[in-house]
């Protein structure tokens, strides 16, 4: 009986039993008729078949062998193909276009998870997680906010989260030790700088936060002389004195792009 079925806490299983909870993630993901969903670590199901009956067609990779065996069998002959694989390791490139991405992530693994999607992300139009608070509002946060980070900046880079609502520690079995809330994050089509800044962009910016305690101009001055940093933040209007977490992302990015500039001359 999979009733019985004991909880891997290795695979971050907290299943949702909260039928208020369902309903709502199932109101809120905006489902269409012709929409095929990519559901990752469907479970018991909890979301699964609410989501098939508003779609074309659901695809769900869920690495517990046993698991996806029951779904499977439950679900053969419907719209509900079941994949018994790890996330990480299935191909998204033979997924069609324009999935919709649906996931009560396990939270132990969401980085690598929403690092792969960006990966992809052309594959993919929109992307709907439960995720912990926490680490939800790590995503969302902007500069003033406690928990703006490195993180933040690299979410935000590649899409537009934003939390849809809260979600208490009662509605999943077992019982997590922390709140989830529920995140629609809007994957960008286009990106506001070419590739070759986003890796020197992500360098300044997790160089930045790791030395929080410094002004920008001491721990970014590994990447141009002071006077030349000195005459970038003239320029683009920011204070040297400034640490990490006051600076937005627009201004990160365009330092990435005046230093592109200086690296680029002096071909480094
Ligand atoms: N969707 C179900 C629900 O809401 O009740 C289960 C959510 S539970 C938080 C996370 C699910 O992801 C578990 O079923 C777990 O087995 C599965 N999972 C964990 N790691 C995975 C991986 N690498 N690839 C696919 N599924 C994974």
């Amino acid at each position: 009986m999979i009733q019985n079925h004991r909880a891997k806490k290795s695979l971050g299983q907290n299943f949702l039993t909260n039928s208020a909870i369902i309903k709502k993630i199932i109101e809120v993901c905006d489902l269409k008729k012709d929409d095929v969903v990519l559901e990752i670590g469907p479970g018991k199901g909890a979301i699964t078949e609410g989501i098939a009956s508003r779609v074309k067609q659901v695809l769900a990779v869920e690495a517990d062998h046993t698991l996806a065996k029951y779904l499977h069998e439950k679900f053969t002959g419907t719209n509900i193909t079941v994949f018994s694989e790890d996330i990480l390791k299935f191909d998204f490139e033979k997924l069609p276009d324009n999935i919709k991405l649906i996931s009560n992530l396990p939270y132990n693994i969401a980085t690598p998870i929403i690092e792969k999607v960006i990966a992809h992300r052309r594959k993919f139009n929109q992307f709907f997680m439960m995720v912990q608070l926490e680490y939800g509002q790590r995503m969302c946060a902007v500069p003033g906010n406690k928990t703006y980070g490195s993180f933040s900046c690299f979410v935000q880079y590649y899409g537009l989260p934003e939390i849809l609502f809260k979600i208490g520690r009662g509605a999943f079995q077992p019982m997590p030790k922390v709140q989830s809330c529920f995140i629609k994050y809007d994957l960008f089509k286009k990106l506001p700088q070419e590739f070759h800044i986003e890796e020197r962009l992500f360098m300044i910016i997790r160089t930045a936060f790791q030395q929080r305690r410094k002004t920008i101009l001491n721990s970014l001055n590994g990447f141009a002389d002071k006077a030349s940093l000195e005459k970038i933040f003239v320029k683009l209007g920011i204070d040297s004195q400034d640490r990490a977490e006051s600076l937005s992302l627009g201004q990160y990015i365009k330092i990435a792009g005046e230093l592109d500039v200086i690296c680029h001359s002096a071909n480094l």
